[in-house]
């Protein structure tokens, strides 16, 4: 399988959230056939789709994966269980959700996986930490950049480092 360059979205709303993408990168970089580069500051964000629950905490991170596009799919599944994710309901608090936002070069959709990742450009807590590692990285037919400018980003800020 080639290697290819790919950016992931992470965010936590439970537990200590900064120790779970923390951990989570950590898991990432142990995994044969993915390196870790770029990765973005934390940025707090308000609950999104459903709003009784706490704020996010969010990242982006470029990775380089020889996996194939639902081989990284399965990976980062497999790093939110060992984290202890369980499952609640749709888009309730979790200690760690890892999304695929894109695979350069890749466009695909089934029942498991579309890519790019279908909101990547619509929702502020993707596109503020990518836009800091990532900025002129074109998706589709858009820049992150652009993409960020027609964002609403209103409620997300960059949290105080400790
Ligand atoms: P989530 O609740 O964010 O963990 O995502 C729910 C489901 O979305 C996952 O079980 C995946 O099968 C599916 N999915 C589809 N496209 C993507 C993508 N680009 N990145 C991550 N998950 C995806």
């Amino acid at each position: 399988m080639p290697e290819r360059d790919a950016w992931l979205s992470l965010g936590s709303n439970l537990g200590d959230r900064a120790a779970n993408l923390s951990a989570a990168l950590t898991a990432l970089r142990a995994l044969p056939g993915l390196s870790v580069g770029a990765v973005s500051g934390l940025y707090e964000t308000p609950p999104w789709g459903d709003t009784d629950q706490g704020p996010f905490l969010n990242a982006a991170a470029a990775i380089r994966t020889s996996l194939a596009p639902h081989a990284l799919l399965d990976a980062a599944k497999a790093t939110e269980k060992q984290l202890g994710r369980t499952e609640t309901r749709r888009w309730g608090p979790r200690v760690i959700d890892i999304d695929i936002v894109h695979m350069a070069g890749v466009a695909l959709s089934d029942e498991r996986l579309t890519l790019p990742h279908p909101h990547w450009h619509d929702r502020g807590f993707v596109l503020l930490p990518l836009a800091e590692i990532a900025p002129e990285l074109v998706i589709g037919q858009r820049s992150v950049a652009a993409a960020l400018a027609a964002c609403d980003v209103s409620g997300i800020r960059r949290p105080e480092p400790p």
